[in-house]
């Protein structure tokens, strides 16, 4: 057994959360130690991350965008319709005065551009392949059993824990978590297309269609990533298939003629569609993030813009403690996290969630309801606004003291790297 060790900060899971987290905890100059079960070299999958304006904000913030810049890809517009239906939304940066609205990130290369952006660290520790295996909470600190290679054990005292372990988290049942579970009875499946003619440059498209909705993302100028929600019989079908290319490139022209031709597609990649929230974020002196606390629906593409919210809140309360000599692991600055970042998911978890409910296609007056919903958005600029202003996470939650729900709106000035 090696002796043991202090930290600030344990976080269990080294995702898009528990790295976007361990790099704002670090850049305060926090002890760190990240605990991954994943092997080293294992970097994500072919989903593309839509993130708002505001979360590159985020990201420039914690010193994490010029590791990842290269890779993304500007959305200036979003062109918003309804198989079958009348209308478009046009959704456009300039409503905002935003160079752009947000980007697309392909999964993998913001996984690698985390990870080694976590590299430059001192006071950081990556320990891989590992796992928590026990947790004892004591008044000033939670001692962790961290499972190494070869069941090897290490000791961690640390001052505050984090679960960023996923949507099955071990973390969140050691804390005696509970946790809601829906079952959407879809799944996503992602593919990208290479196209004969490039769209306009900066366009994104999303489609609702009758069972169902299909997005467009891009990644260059001739490539896009598909995201296309289906029942899941349907998704099963077209993934046990061993149909051609040019059968899967054929249905998604079919359903999103916007960006036809497409002259070849990669096989599709199956997410199944759950949501999950936990009833409770904190508990003594360990929090749960990411998906392992909330996991919502991709179609509105929310998930990690989330994370990122938390985490510049967690940023903002660890650099008032630290000015103030005051512990990271307090149970007043944990709740007052919670509070502050409950109301903000929730507004997000049901607008998510009603248009993912809706993508089963229920309801006789939907389709109707849907068209003058999409007619409104398109024509009350107000409406339009207010909408993009919250999916571009430009305004983020508040810390308790502050005046009203939302903190500044933040325009981006100065920072012209996008
Ligand atoms: C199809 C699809 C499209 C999406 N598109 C978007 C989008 O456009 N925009 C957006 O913002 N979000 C999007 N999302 C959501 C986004 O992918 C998630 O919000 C994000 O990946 C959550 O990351 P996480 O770190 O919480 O979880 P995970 O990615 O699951 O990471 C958990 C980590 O913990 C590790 N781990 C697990 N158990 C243990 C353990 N016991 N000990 C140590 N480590 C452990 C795992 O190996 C993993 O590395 C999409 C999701 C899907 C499915």
């Amino acid at each position: 057994m090696n002796p043991t060790k202090k930290v600030d900060l344990l976080i269990a899971g080294a995702g898009l959360a528990g790295c976007a987290t361990a790099c704002a905890a670090a850049q305060l100059g926090l002890n760190v130690a990240l605990v991954e079960s994943r092997p080293e070299g294992i970097y994500g999958d072919n989903r593309a991350i839509a993130l708002g304006f505001g979360s590159v904000l985020t990201l420039n913030q914690l010193g994490l965008w010029s590791h990842l810049s290269e890779n993304a890809s500007q959305v200036k517009h979003i062109h918003v319709s309804r198989q079958g239906g009348m209308g478009t939304v046009h959704l456009n940066s300039h409503l905002l005065h935003l160079p752009a609205l947000g980007v697309v990130i392909p999964h993998k290369c913001l996984q690698l551009g985390m990870e080694s952006a976590l590299r430059q660290y001192g006071n950081l520790r990556i320990i891989r392949p590992a796992s928590v295996r026990g947790l004892e909470q004591k008044s000033d600190s939670v001692i962790a059993e961290i499972e190494v290679h070869d069941h090897a054990t290490e000791i961690i005292h640390a001052t505050l824990v984090i679960g960023a372990d996923g949507v099955n988290s071990k973390i969140r049942r050691m804390l005696d978590i509970a946790s809601t579970i829906h079952d959407y009875q879809q799944n996503a499946l992602v593919s990208d297309v290479d196209l004969a003619c490039p769209p306009a440059s900066g366009s994104a498209y999303e489609r609702f269609l009758d069972h169902g909705s299909v997005a467009a993302l891009p990644l260059n100028p001739k490539k896009m990533s598909i995201v296309w929600n289906m029942p899941a019989m349907e998704a099963q079908a077209w993934l046990e298939s061993d149909s051609s290319g040019t059968v899967w490139s054929k249905a998604i022209e079919r359903v999103l003629p916007q960006i036809a031709p497409v002259r070849s597609a990669t096989p599709p990649l199956g997410f199944p569609l759950k949501s999950l929230t936990a009833q409770r974020r904190i508990s003594g002196r360990a929090l749960i993030i990411g998906n392992a606390a909330c996991q919502v629906h991709p179609v509105g593409a929310q998930g990690f813009n989330l994370v990122l919210d938390d985490v510049n809140l967690l940023f903002r309360l660890w650099k008032q403690a630290i000015e103030h000599n005051l512990d990271i692991g307090d149970t007043f600055l944990l709740r007052s996290f919670s509070i502050a970042s409950r109301d903000h998911q929730q507004r997000i978890l049901r607008l998510t969630d009603r248009l993912a409910q809706r993508l089963k296609g229920d309801g006789l007056l939907w389709p109707w309801l849907h068209g003058a919903g999409m007619f409104a958005l398109d024509h009350i600029s107000g409406f339009k606004t207010s909408f993009l202003r919250q999916t571009t996470h430009i305004t983020t939650p508040s810390l308790p003291g502050q005046e009203g729900p939302w903190s500044s709106h933040r325009t981006g000035e100065g920072f012209s790297h996008v």
